[in-house]
């Protein structure tokens, strides 16, 4: 199942759809607005909404358009069950097994299934989600899956389990459904010695180029200082666009082949870059953020974050292009 919530991590969830469409058997989104932005550049595969409906409506709309509801509260099927009988949207049942975000208790579980047996169907998906599964060393995910295997095998539901960590640390949580995000978008946040390719490339270009001086500094608060006589490419990307603004001095780009580091701060619309030992750099030179040849997974550790956030906070100034490879 390919996870394109938040506009599948930033890179356009129709532009993702539209390529995994015959590869990808279902698609997942957090919020049923999204299903239906989907729904409108004619996408028809079924569609999982991880939250579930916040509201009665949504039940409605749910089933309208073929989305499957993971519920997580007695209230939202309570909402199911008053959909007229032959007008209720297909649902999973999310069982929280230690992450104490979403789902019903573990030993409540049983008494849901019960009550709720008449609008329970085929399609009904018995689902967790771990906390820990990018930690190989936690002992959280097995005993998440210990839970989750008790759970299961009172019922003959289908699971559904693992997230992309999961799937390259935890062999044994691949099991029916797996819910795969981050991964598919080739970013590797865990240790797993898997060699997946990054989907995105974020790409601007040189716009400006000037010696700065040794005891010159550069920016909004002139919190970097040239030490020698330094070559400054200035770039036309800023936290506008998404570059995280909590990049540090020294994060890397990559200019004409070459790693180059970030120097000052991040301003709305523009990064100012060292490029004294890089001679060839001109005006209009392309300059890579993260992508194709440096790790968006290194550059959110220099800004203190993950992947996903960087994905996902990509603003709307930034078209995405897409090309096929
Ligand atoms: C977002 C999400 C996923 C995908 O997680 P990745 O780590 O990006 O693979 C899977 N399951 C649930 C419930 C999610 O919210």
């Amino acid at each position: 199942m390919a996870v394109i919530k938040a506009d599948a991590y930033g890179h356009g969830g129709v532009n993702v759809a539209r390529l995994l469409r015959g590869r990808a058997k279902r698609f997942a989104v957090a919020i049923i607005e999204e299903a239906l932005v989907l729904r409108d550049a004619g996408i028809v595969e079924p569609i999982v909404v991880l939250e579930g409906a916040h509201q009665p409506r949504e039940c409605a709309l749910a089933f309208q358009h073929n989305c499957i509801l993971v519920m997580h509260t007695q209230q939202q099927l309570e909402w199911v069950r008053h959909c007229e009988p032959d007008r209720r949207p297909a649902i999973w049942l999310k069982v929280d097994t230690g992450m104490h975000r979403l789902g019903f208790a573990v030993d409540e579980i049983e008494h849901i299934v019960q009550a709720y047996h008449g609008i329970l169907c085929e399609e009904t998906v018995l689902a967790t989600h771990l906390a820990c599964a990018d930690d190989e060393q936690s002992g959280a995910t097995p005993a998440q899956l210990a839970a989750f295997s008790k759970v299961a095998a009172q019922f003959n539901f289908p699971v559904s389990i693992a997230n992309s960590p999961a799937t390259i640390l935890w062999p044994q949580s691949r099991r029916g459904w797996n819910r795969l995000g981050v991964g598919l978008y080739g970013s590797q946040p865990t240790a797993g010695n898997v060699n997946i390719k990054p989907a995105m490339t974020l790409r601007s270009s040189v716009i400006a180029l000037r010696t700065v001086p040794a005891g010159d500094s550069v920016g909004y608060g002139q919190t970097w200082t040239a030490t020698r006589d330094s070559r400054i490419a200035t770039v036309g990307i800023g936290y506008a666009d998404g570059y995280p603004r909590h990049c540090p001095n020294g994060t890397p780009v990559v200019i004409n082949g070459s790693k180059a580091e970030l120097v000052g701060r991040v301003s709305m619309d523009m990064i100012t870059i060292d490029v004294t030992d890089i001679p060839t750099v001109s005006i209009g030179d392309s300059v890579e953020l993260w992508g194709e040849n440096l790790s968006i997974d290194e550059v959110a550790r220099h800004a203190g974050t993950i992947s996903y956030e960087l994905m996902t906070r990509i603003s709307v100034r930034v078209p995405r292009i897409v090309r096929h490879r």
